[in-house]
Formats: structure tokens, sequence, C-alpha cells
């Protein structure tokens, strides 16, 4: 194949140019962040269709997020321009075990149609399990069973594969309630995340014909962000695999941030053992970013311990440092990002101008965006918040949700139980328990069980015929669903071309939109936006426009069912806007993407490294973190910068903070240190400084004694109670301690104490309480003399 038959051959170096090219057996590509990595994935794509190696549907794609998919699928068209017919296999892991799960869903004793439960079910039902097993729900709370159970999953452990200790978990009892809560998942008919993957691997195990279909329909296999797979996703690969070896995985060790959810970085070790003979593939030339930001991001994570290693180098030589600022607290940090936002947008600084959809927020902790939200709203930016479940998690939003659910399958339980007094229907918790009791007793979902109580008289007056009423309607909705769509009812035996099927999640143009009026219907007929117009809460009205939001979003699909599914998967906000928006979204939901100017708050400990990764203590989690980190500054590709705040409001709190350790750990000569201006009543540092501008005590000292400091100190209400150190607000970026022998010092967690010694940026401190303890430097603060 030349060059001239396929264009998009000419874009690439020649080692991307090597991956695209070795179709056929296994290859694996690891390189760092910016390489070209999900280029070169997207150009092999382009390549198997245009060598004819594959047609679409033989093409099984696989990234981590719906952007990326999304994202991939409009490059992949753009590469090969119109001519080729059907799209591959692209989505995420979820989705794709979705569609698989639909159709043999008989295998693991679903129903087609499932239910793919969010959070606050699985924790509703769980909690339900504990108390059935008379276990005491605070000590053993609910949250931790769900971890519990999820990690399995992640593992694909089924409930019978959990063994040793490990079953014991949970009081004891561990293993025994996984098992009834599939069990009852099962009579629910549904699904909770961690189950896509696992049924789906237990399906490829238990049906080897099953398997053997998907493997000779799969003929290519490629994986996007591999080092972020967990034992459950590299078990379906292989599986998939095993037979052609036509897998082909890229990824980057320093960019594994889903430890936590049972992500293995060992799977890329595994890689070139399970598949051996595999063309391991490097690229070294990072296109994304300039030199400093760069090089700053591979000071940081050279930190870390046992990676794999990698060169990174950039043609995009000079550019701006990588900005730090301190700020008293975290809406002081909103409010300078808000302008410095606007004014990169009108390119002041003798910068272009940065249109806002090329500016993004990347934040550690969801909580974080309130603060953002919040100014900008009062300032007027236009922001859109990325991966944020935030509209589908209002109280309106569910219950309408779970109506909709209903109809979907009526034996949805929980949805059953979320609205059957939603509007009032006068039935009090002795009527549900009556229909909960005539339900188990019998074997039968809460709509039949509900049925039977109104057949026995059980129930009598206003609150059965308010029952029948509501029973009635689900039935009648449930029927016009499956009159207008048969294909739900469709078995999968039927289903002998997977190109026929309409893709379950995906955004069709609707032309039929009667599952719109029905929902709009269902709304009106339940006495739910009824319920809202008589309200008389200041909410009320935001509440009902909430309620045509959600159905003008229905729309975008075919069917009820397809919206209820994109929901549970993606939760992912991306209406097609035309108005420029600045980006705000987490870390984790930032991999992959990139921005020209890239805003990183909230470098605290405690927030960034995490509370928990720092309390766990152990190396692993705060490494991980430290990817974390790194993959945030990898997303900018001129301009990054790095804010934190001295004090911060959490979740109503005052806390008082210190600034990241890893702002300490980046290479000073690629760093400027910025001073807010304004916060000490005019610049008391001088304002802008490009070298770390506290070096010696006396300067530290003036900071405490500047009007601007006592007025800050006396400001906050609750924090503050101790001295903060001038590196609060300034970074000593050099590595250098600057203690002397005899110092008072203050620590976070030891308190009081007295520099014994100090070596580099290590000190040796001899504290009033916790005794002798060697530390760095940047861990303490000088004491108020
Ligand atoms: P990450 O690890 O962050 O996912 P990646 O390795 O997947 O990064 P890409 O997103 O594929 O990197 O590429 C980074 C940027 O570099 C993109 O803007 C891409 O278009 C550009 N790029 C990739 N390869 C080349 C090339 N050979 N020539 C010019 N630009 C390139
Ligand atoms: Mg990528």
């Amino acid at each position: 194949m030349t060059a001239r038959g396929a264009p998009y051959l000419e874009g690439l170096n020649t080692e991307q140019r090597a991956a695209v090219e070795a179709l056929d057996g296994p290859v694996l590509m690891l390189a760092g962040a910016g390489t070209g990595k999900t280029r070169a994935l997207t150009c092999r794509i382009a390549h198997l269709l245009n060598t004819g190696r594959a047609r679409p549907n033989e093409i099984l794609a696989v990234t981590f997020t719906n952007k990326a998919a999304r994202e991939m699928k409009e490059r992949v068209g753009a590469l090969l321009g119109t001519g080729i017919e059907g799209m591959p296999w692209l989505g995420t892991f979820h989705s794709v075990c979705v569609k698989l799960l639909r159709r043999h869903a008989e295998l693991v004793g679903l129903k087609s149609n499932f239910t793919i439960l969010d959070t606050d079910d699985q924790i509703r039902l769980l909690k339900q399990l504990i108390l059935a097993a008379d276990i005491d729900e605070k000590r053993w709370p609910a949250r931790q069973l769900a971890g519990l159970i999820d990690g399995w999953k992640n593992r694909a452990l089924t409930p019978e594969k959990v063994s040793g200790r490990e079953a014991a978990d949970f009081n004891h009892r561990g293993s025994e309630l996984y098992a009834s809560y599939q069990a009852r998942l099962k009579t629910l008919n549904a699904v909770d995340f961690g189950d896509l993957l696992l049924h789906v691997v237990t399906i490829f195990q238990t049906h080897p014909d099953v398997l053997e279909q998907y493997q000779r329909w799969f003929k290519y296999i490629l994986v996007d962000e591999y080092q972020d797979t967990n034992v459950a996703q590299y078990l379906w690969l292989r599986l998939l695999a095993q037979g052609h070896r036509n897998i082909c995985c890229v990824g980057d060790d320093d960019q594994s941030i889903y430890g936590w959810r049972g992500a293995e970085v060992g799977n890329i070790l595994r890689f070139e053992k399970d598949f051996p003979g595999a063309t391991v593939i490097r690229l070294e030339q990072n296109y994304r970013s300039t030199e400093h930001i760069l090089a700053a991001a591979s000071g940081l994570i050279a930190e870390n311990s046992g990676r794999l290693g990698k060169e990174l180098w950039t043609a995009a030589e000079g550019g701006d440092k990588v900005r730090l600022i301190g700020h008293w607290d975290g809406e002081e940090e909103a409010r300078w990002i808000g302008e410095e936002a606007e004014a990169a947008q009108r390119g002041t600084r003798g910068n272009d101008p940065v249109s806002l959809n090329d500016q993004a927020i990347l934040v550690r902790a969801s909580h974080q965006m309130r603060a953002f939200e919040d100014r900008f709203l009062t300032i007027g930016l236009p922001y859109r918040v990325i991966g944020g479940p935030r509209f589908y998690e209002r109280l309106e939003i569910r219950d309408a949700m779970a109506y909709f659910r209903l109809a979907v399958s009526p034996e949805d339980d929980l949805a059953f139980e979320r609205v059957v007094n939603t509007p009032k229907r006068g039935l009090g918790d002795k009527a549900v328990q009556k229909i909960q009791i005539a339900a188990r007793e019998n074997g039968l979902s809460l709509v039949e069980g509900a049925r039977l109580v109104l057949q026995e008289g059980a129930l009598s007056g206003k609150a059965a015929g308010q029952l029948r009423l509501f029973v009635e309607n689900l039935l009648r909705w449930h029927q016009e669903i499956r009159d207008a769509s048969p294909a739900t009812a469709r078995t999968a035996a039927e289903d002998d071309d997977l190109l026929i099927e309409p893709e379950p999640g995906g955004v069709a143009p609707a032309n039929d939109l009667s599952h719109v009026r029905l929902a709009e219907q269902i709304l009106e007929e339940s006495g739910y936006v009824q319920m809202w117009q008589n309200d008389k809460t200041p909410e009320a009205p935001g509440r009902l426009e909430n309620l045509k939001e959600l159905v003008k979003a229905l729309e975008q699909f075919e069917n009820l069912q397809g919206f209820l599914e994109h929901v549970a998967l993606i939760m992912d906000n991306d209406k097609q806007e035309t108005e420029e928006k600045i980006s705000i979204m987490t870390l984790h939901g930032a991999k992959g993407l990139e921005f020209p100017v890239v805003f990183l708050p909230g470098w605290e400990d405690g927030l960034f490294p995490s509370q928990r990764a720092m309390d766990e203590g152990g190396l692993k989690s705060v490494e991980e973190e430290r990817r974390l980190a790194y993959v945030g500054i990898t997303r900018a590709e001129r301009l990054c910068t790095i804010s934190f705040a001295g004090n911060r409001r959490v979740y109503g709190q005052w806390q008082s903070q210190m600034p990241s350790r890893f702002i300490d750990e980046l290479p000073a000569a690629h760093v400027d240190v910025l001073t807010p201006p304004g916060l000490y009543g005019g610049g008391g540092f001088g304002g802008l400084s490009s070298s770390p501008a506290m070096e010696d005590r006396a300067a530290r000292a003036d900071v405490y004694n500047s009007p601007g400091w006592r007025r800050l100190q006396q400001a906050s209400t609750r924090g503050a109670a101790q001295p903060r150190a001038a590196r609060n607000m300034i970074i000593d970026a050099s590595g250098e301690s600057d203690f002397e022998i005899g110092d008072r010092v203050f620590h976070k967690k030891f308190g009081y104490g007295e520099v014994m010694g100090s070596e580099g940026d290590k000190l040796v401190v001899e504290f009033d309480k916790a005794g002798e303890k060697h530390l760095l430097a940047g861990f303490v603060v000088p004491a108020e003399s």
C-alpha cells in the first residue's frame, strides 16, 4: 500500500507508521503522553478498512470514555471520507458489553431488557440485604460492601470464586451477601456496572460456541488506554483475541490512574507473555506540548519508582513555563482563574486569543467544581461540566427516570419503590410493606405483588383506588412501548446479523417521536408534573424546567430504552453547542484529551494527593496520584497553570491546607511562580516573581508580619488556627531547606518542634510531643516566634 492510496499514512512518523502497518499478530504500543498513540490507533482502523483486511463490523475498538469513542469514530470517518459502509464496533468496554449481554442475557438467567442499576440503586439494594441478614448497617455500611463487590467483579470473581480470607470480609458475611445480591439482581432482571463485564466473561467461559462466534466475528481488536484495564477486561480481551491474535493495545504505564478501580498496570507486562512474539513499538516524540510543559511533567513523574521508563522530546522548543500560584482560599482561586480565562480569550499579554473551547479546568475531586460554577455564573463566563452526572442526579430527574424504567420493565422493583408513593397516593409504609410481603411470598415482582394485594382486597379506600390506577397506568405504558418497538422483545437467536442491530445506547436520528410523546404522557398521567405544579417551594419551577429538558433530551433517541441506557452508561454532557465554553472536568475524565490552555487548581496535600492516598500511606497510592498529576500537566499544549489555596471550604467546613508535595517535585527551571496581585494589599511580594521568592527566613517573617497576612488570618473564621508558612503562598522550588538549627517549626500532624539538623531539603526535628522525626523541610512551617 503506498501513501498515495492511503493519505492518512503521510501524517505519521516512522514508528507510528510501523504500528499502523503491522496489521497481523499482536502489537503493543507503549509510549508517553501526547506521542500520537491514539492517532496511530485511529489510522490503523482506517488502514484495516482501506486495505480491505476487514469490514467495518469485523473491527472491535475499545476506548476508555464515550467521548473518546465518539472522537475516534469521527476521525476514522474523516480519514476515509465517504465510501465505507457501516462503522466498526467502537465504544467503551461497558457499552460493547451491554450490546453483547442483551443478545445472550438468557445464558446468565436474565432477560434481554434487563435494567442497569446506578450506584444509588445498588446501595439501596445492599442496605436491604444487610438488614435482612441482621447485620448492623451502621457498623457495616452498604457502601463498604458495594466497594468489596465491585472489587471482586473487577477481578472477574463470581461469588463462588471468592475464597479464603476475602470471603470472610464484611463481618464474615462478604461472599454470602455477594451471592444473595447477585440472586436478587437476577430476580429484578437487573445488572450493576461491574456485571456488564463479569456476565459476558462468564458467558464466554461457559459457552465456547458463543465465544467462538465472536472470535470469528471480530477479526481485529484494538484497545486504547490499555494501562487502565482491570482483570475482568483483560480476560475478556484475551478470550476474544485468543484465536487470531490480531490485537493491538496502546498505553502508557505513567498514565495508569484507575488502580483504585482494579486496573492493573501489570496487564501491560503480561501482554508480551500472553501473546509471545508481539511487536512492541515505542514512540518518543511528543507532538502535543511545548518544551517546559513536557519537562515539568517528566520531572514530576521521574519521582515514581518502578516505571518502565521512557524518554520524551518535543520539537516545540521554548514557550511558557508552567505557572504556579498560591491563593488565600478556593473562592479566590476560582476568581483568579475566571479572570485568566477571560484574559486568554481576549488575547491580552501579547498572546493570540484562545477560545474558551480550548481552555479547561481539571480538578482532582468533583466537589472542587462548585466554586468555579458559582463564580462563572456570577460573572457570566460560559462553562460546561464534562462527565458530571449532575443533571441526571437531580431528584426530579431520578423520579422521572424511575417512571420511564417502570414503563420499559414493570418488574423493576427499585424504580417501583421509588415512585409508588410519589406523588402521594396515600400508600404509607404499611401498605408498601403489604405489597412487599405479597411479592416475596409468591416470588413476584412488586407490580405483580400490588395486583395480588388489590385482588385480595388487602387494601381499601382511596389508597386501593390510587394503587390500582398506578398499576394500570404502568402496564398500559409498557404495552405501548412493546407495540411501538417489537425489536426489544426480539431474542438473541433471531439476531443473526450483527449489522442490523440498532445501536442500543447510541444517539440515533429520531424520525419517530412516539416515545417522546409517551414520556410526556407518563409524567402527566402519573400526576408527577401536577405534583410540582402544586408545589409552592422556590425550587419547583426549576424542577419543572428540568423535566422539560429531560423530555427534550429524549428526542435524540430512538426509544426510551436506548435513552435509559445512555444515561446509565455515560452521564456525559455532550450537547452540541455553538457557544464557546470553558470546560470543567475531573482529571480522570480528561485522560486522552488535550487543550491549548489548562488550569490545574487545588494542588494541596489532602486534596491532591488525596487524603485517602496519603492515609493509606503506601507509596503505591501516592504514586497513582502522581501519575494523575502527570496526566493533568500533559493535557496542556501551550499554557499550564497550577494553583493551590491556603484555605478551602470542603462540604461546609473550612480547612487549612499545605501545598501539594507534587509542587515541590516540579523541576524549578520549568516553573514560573506568580503572586496573586492585591493579596497583600498591593503585592507584598513584588508581584510576579520568576524565581523562588522566599529564600530566607527574614522574608518569611515579613509575610507573617505583613498587614495583609494578619488581615487574612483574622478574616478566616475557623481556619488558620495554626501559623502557616510562606510556603502556603510561595513555593520554595529550589529543593533546599532554609531552616537553621534551633528554629522552631510546626508540623500539621506532629505539632511544634525544634530543628536539630538539616541536609539538603531534609530536616531532623525534635518534636515536643512526637519526638525525633526525619522529614522533608516542605512539611514543616516556621512557628511564630
Ligand atoms: P495520550 O497519552 O495523552 O492519550 P496520545 O499518545 O494518544 O496521548 P494523541 O492524542 O494521539 O497522543 O496525539 C497528541 C497530539 O499530537 C494530537 O494533537 C495529534 O494530532 C498530534 N500528533 C500525533 N502524531 C503526530 C504526527 N506524526 N505529526 C503531527 N502531529 C501528530
Ligand atoms: Mg491517547
